[in-house]
């Protein structure tokens, strides 16, 4: 059972007329299902409130059709036609006796309501966030509506379930933080000016919410205590505080955070566990009320600290709640070692960013709860005593193994070297990348307590090793290799060089090569690799490094972890000397020639090395020969051969240990051709309600 030192976790805590079970408080995360995939969005949410969290939170439910996220999915509570969803939604949080939370959110001027096609409303004519139009300047009667819509959503978030009601001033997406906020409200009537003015919104809002549903649900506030833009935002210790302080009573709790997204939900790159506690730690010193605060927190005892140094009341998790939804029951159970913690990757993040619902690296069934109908604790029993081989510890072969183990089968996971974690390991030694080796020390924590997963380290296997083994299934997990020829994704031959230039890859470097400047990374991935790389020179010594990429931004794709500006601001803080727009036309012995991809000038810069981060090819030699070897009948007791991982398709980590998973999932399916993804019809009885003739009706309700 669970530790002493933790029972102050497990406490109640009162927030107004409800009272939550424990501290553990899912806060609010978007997922990119919402509204779109109801029944994803429940099931995921299910499986949290199932692991253990005493509050379980929605992404952001807008509350009238002047806040469309189109093209990204949000709750709706904009008329009835989204009850049934939400129900679904509220009816799984409480099944296992989690306190379900609406958070009710207007983005303002940070929308562009490309759906709707609605003006967009902000305190002071503003330019929208996203597209070339404009918000208003809310009048009176703007105002007035506002308060209205969000009293009755207040309303019906009630009506469909929900406990705890939020008004939300965070995240630099709401209209009531953009009030606050005097950098982006100058106006001059009773809602601008003084932060008294300023805040004036928000306090009203609060007491519409607490006057419409406040006997029955708990109303929190989530604030932005510090927007990070230094004094002509919210400073913590200054306006942050002062806001807190003037409504300090008001609303049942305060959840608290940093602005905007990329500062609050920040990757391990760039800080660790607890990071926003100097932002939060004076909130409980204005304000009787609990405290909700978040940082990434996965370790118990970091999580108690909080408590009792009385910062904050209440943990508040996204992403560690989305790697291990099951985070608090483990406390509970005593079983802290099997905590499958966040690596602070933010691909979680990314996918929300590209329209995908949420993926993670760590907990590949996040997004799958319902669509293949997948449990982060939970495994189909093996359906035969079949056993298996994988070849290949990295991220793909230590997740099928721990898998297929879970599943009870019998697992042989060979290695050809004596360490575990292929390209884990190898990455979390460059810079910034340390807390990424989590994704093999859970995995290896999970395998060694099973007595039927056998690993051999050292044992670098050719076809006749396989087939002496006698395994009848067998799974290549040998990873790939990063190319040395420069072929990628702007250059679709090998680069011209001298034979004389010195050309290294990022395995080399991660082999423990150490090179001599001047050194040009030539970044063609547009993922992290290529930046880490030139961090990872500097922090080593070598004098110039310079990073040449055919993107218009370095390291491009991370605008979608949050990281891009913070991984442009740290190389240019270390000396990277950074060339945008420019492919890489030559290699020779001390110079390299670049190209600018707009106008075709050509520039030569000084290099006696080169390391091309551009693309990789999976390592199959010895799925090849074992090919062979069945078709040519003589692969002794192996009846089939597989391929998953970075060997199967070279990809991001979330996303070969998804294909580790779900070989294991579905090894053992009968092969009826059919992609075993269940979707989410639209629900034709209520299509069949649809009417023509009352396409011209208006659909919205009147405010009431
Ligand atoms: P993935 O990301 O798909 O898991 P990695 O590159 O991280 O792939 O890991 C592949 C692992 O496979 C490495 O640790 C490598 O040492 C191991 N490996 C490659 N070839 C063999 C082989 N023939 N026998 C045993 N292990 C192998
Ligand atoms: Fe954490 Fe990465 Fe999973 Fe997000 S994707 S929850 S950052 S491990």
């Amino acid at each position: 059972m669970r530790d002493r030192r933790y029972d102050i976790l497990f406490e109640p805590v009162k927030l107004g007329p409800i009272t939550l079970k424990n501290r553990f408080y899912q806060v609010p995360h978007c997922n990119g299902m919402s509204a779109t995939l109801p029944r994803g969005h429940a099931a995921m949410r299910s499986v949290k409130a199932e692991g253990g969290w005493g509050a379980v939170c929605t992404d952001i439910i807008s509350i009238h059709p002047s806040s469309d996220t189109t093209p990204f999915p949000q709750v709706r509570l904009w008329d009835a036609a989204e009850d049934r969803s939400i129900r679904l939604l509220t009816d799984a949080i409480h099944e296992h006796g989690a306190a379900a939370g609406a958070e009710l959110a207007h983005g303002g001027w940070a929308v562009a309501n490309r759906y709707t096609r609605e003006p967009l409303l902000s305190p002071i004519d503003m330019p929208s966030r996203r597209d070339p139009i404009q918000a208003r300047a809310m009048d009176k009667s703007d105002i007035r509506a506002y308060r209205q819509w969000h009293r009755r959503a207040a309303l019906q978030a009630r009506a469909l379930g929900f406990d705890i009601i939020y008004v939300y001033a965070a995240d630099d997406l709401e209209l009531l933080q953009f009030f606050l906020s005097r950098r982006r409200n100058q106006r001059s009537d009773e809602y601008g000016g003084s932060l008294e003015n300023r805040t004036r919104l928000l306090r009203e809002v609060i007491e519409d919410t607490k006057d419409a549903v406040g006997d029955t649900c708990a109303v929190v506030v989530r604030l932005t205590v510090d927007e990070l833009s230094g004094p002509d935002g919210i400073l913590a210790e200054q306006e942050g505080k002062d806001i807190v302080a003037m409504l300090a009573e008001l609303p049942d709790a305060w959840d608290i955070k940093v602005s905007g997204w990329a500062e609050d939900s920040q990757s391990s790159r760039f800080a660790k566990e607890g990071y926003q506690e100097p932002y939060a730690r004076y909130v409980k010193r204005v304000t009787t009320k609990p405290v909700i605060g978040v940082g990434r927190f996965t370790s118990p005892d970091t999580m108690v600290s909080q408590i009792k140094r009385g910062i904050l009341d209440l943990i508040g998790c996204a992403r560690p709640s989305i790697a291990d939804p099951f985070l608090p029951r483990k406390i509970e159970e005593g079983r802290t070692d099997d905590i499958r913690e966040c690596i602070g990757c933010n691909i979680c993040v990314a996918t929300y960013n590209v329209g995908s619902p949420i993926n993670c690296t760590q907990n590949p069934t996040i997004g799958e709860e319902y669509k293949r109908g997948w449990h982060p604790e939970r495994y189909r029993p093996a359906m035969s005593d079949d056993s298996i081989l994988i070849v290949g510890a990295g991220p793909a072969g230590l997740e099928c193994a721990q898998a297929m183990g879970n599943r009870g089968y019998r697992v042989q996971l060979a290695e050809a070297t004596c360490e575990l974690g292929g390209r884990v390991s190898r990455e979390s030694r460059l810079a910034g990348l340390q807390e990424w080796a989590r994704v093999r020390d859970w995995r290896v924590g999970q395998i060694n307590k099973m007595n039927n997963v056998a690993i051999y380290r050292e044992s670098l296997l050719n076809a006749d090793d396989v087939i002496e083994l006698a395994a009848p299934v067998v799974v290549i997990a040998t990873g790939a290799k990063w190319r040395r020829d420069g072929f990628g994704r702007n250059n679709h031959k090998a680069i011209e060089r001298s034979a004389d230039a010195r050309i290294l890859t990022p395995d080399d470097l991660m082999d423990g090569v150490q090179p001599q400047g001047p050194i040009v990374v030539f970044d063609d991935d547009d993922f992290y690799m290529g930046g880490v790389i030139a961090e990872t020179l500097k922090r080593q010594g070598v004098e110039q490094v310079s990073l040449v990429t055919p993107n218009s931004l370095v390291s491009a794709w991370t605008v979608n972890t949050l990281e891009q500006p913070k991984i442009h601001r740290r190389l240019a803080e270390l000396g990277v000397k950074i060339y945008t727009n420019k492919n890489l036309a030559a290699m020779r012995r001390d110079t390299g020639e670049l190209i600018c991809v707009f106008s075709g000038e050509r520039e030569v810069i000084d290099a006696s090395q080169f390391v091309l981060v551009t693309s990789r090819l999976p390592e199959l030699g010895l799925y090849h020969q074992l090919q062979n070897r069945l078709t040519a009948g003589s692969a002794g007791e192996v009846k089939s051969v597989h391929r998953i991982g970075d060997a199967n398709t070279p990809g991001i980590i979330a996303m070969v240990v998804f294909q580790g998973r779900r070989f294991a999932e579905e090894f053992d399916m009968p092969a009826d051709g059919h992609l075993r993804i269940r979707t989410e019809p639209v629900d034709m009885e209520d299509l069949s309600h649809y009417e023509t003739r009352h396409a011209n009706r208006s659909i919205y309700t009147n405010p009431t």
